[in-house]
């Protein structure tokens, strides 16, 4: 026997339920069973925990975007009992059973081994949002930008991703300002390294195609009017990195920042980033990262009885950084 939270839908009618399973079966398939540590609430666990946005593509189904644990048993001779390894995205807690219970049935080619130097908590700590923040500023140094050409604007910055992708850039050495509509954030955010802390309203509502020359780079985690503004701010050949919709999923811009300009719009998704690459990124985080800091980027950890609730709380904009959730 072991517990979950288990999403049905039945006519319409939406049921988020703690519940026990007698058996890894009712899981659906998967060559691997882990015996799941930590998991995360992400942006996008809230909405699949509040049927909202459309993220479950088949019910019944554990949510759960992010999973980190032991390996129990495998039919793969790559992976053995004990070892330890971690899930994110790849449709897990959308289109098949993931994170939320205490056990996890899933593929052995989905999962990536626990980097070195970090435990299964401090790994979900990072989780997608981490990930994601990780891939957007790779985004960054592939187009050659250093710290060197100017600062890195952050939107969202005391969100999920936004608090990983502050920590991330300032610890190489670029330097960071931070977007937040909660100004109590603040000095957490400059404890992460930020060197501005910057009012949300100076950025959400509708600008101008073009505006003072700002940002070498900059990772969106908002999209809408935000993400319009920070195009219109960045410098001449810098680029944007955009990887949410906090705001709104509309972008209203002009095409003057790519035209005059030269301003790049990187898109990220880090759900289906290929498995080969995963590894490396993970390490390299991790290894960007100390101890004390992530304590700052997740300072809270819920337990599963608490994830329902606190969905809610995540969408109403009162959870800052990260949220780990334990599986014990
Ligand atoms: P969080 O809820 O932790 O953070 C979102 C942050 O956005 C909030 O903390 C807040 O920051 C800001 N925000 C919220 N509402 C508004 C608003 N109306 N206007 C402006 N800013 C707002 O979410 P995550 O960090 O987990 O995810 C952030 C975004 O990234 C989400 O849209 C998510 O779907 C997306 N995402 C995309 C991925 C991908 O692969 N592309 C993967 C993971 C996430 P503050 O309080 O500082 O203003």
């Amino acid at each position: 026997m072991f517990h979950g939270i288990w999403l049905e839908k039945h006519n319409d009618e939406f049921q988020a339920s703690l519940r026990e399973f007698e058996s890894v079966e009712e899981l659906g398939d998967g060559d691997t069973v882990v015996n799941v540590e930590w998991s995360s609430l992400n942006y996008k666990d809230a909405l699949a925990l509040t049927d909202r946005g459309a993220v479950i593509r088949k019910f019944p189904v554990v949510p759960g975007i992010d999973l980190a644990g032991t390996v129990e048993s495998s039919a793969s001779s790559e992976w053995q009992p004990g070892d330890r390894v971690l899930i994110t995205g790849l449709g897990y807690g959308e289109a098949r059973s993931g994170g939320y219970s205490q056990k996890a049935r899933v593929s052995s080619n989905d999962l990536v081994p626990l980097p070195a130097n970090v435990t299964t908590q401090q790994v979900m700590a990072l989780g997608t949002a981490g990930f994601t923040a990780m891939v957007s500023l790779k985004r960054i140094e592939e187009a050659g930008i250093q710290p060197a050409h100017g600062p890195v604007l952050v939107t969202g910055a005391a969100g999920g991703v936004g608090s990983v992708a502050v920590a991330l850039l300032a610890n190489l050495g670029y330097s960071v300002s931070a977007v937040t509509g909660r100004p109590s954030e603040g000095e957490r955010l400059r404890q992460l390294g930020a060197q501005q802390i910057l009012p949300r309203n100076d950025f959400s509502v509708p600008g101008k195609p073009l505006a003072k020359e700002e940002w070498a780079a900059a990772i969106d985690t908002v999209g809408s009017h935000t993400l319009s503004n920070v195009l219109a701010s960045t410098r001449y050949g810098g680029l944007v990195a955009a990887c949410g919709l906090a705001q709104g999923l509309d972008l209203p811009t002009s095409v003057a920042p790519f035209i005059l300009r030269g301003v790049t719009l990187a898109g990220i998704e880090s759900v289906h980033f290929p498995i080969t690459k995963r590894p490396a990124i993970w390490q390299r985080m991790v290894d960007l990262i100390d101890p004390s800091t992530l304590s700052l980027v997740a300072a809270q950890s819920i337990p599963l009885d608490r994830v329902i609730d606190t969905a809610h709380e995540l969408l109403a904009g009162s959870v800052s950084g990260r949220l780990v959730v334990s599986l014990a």
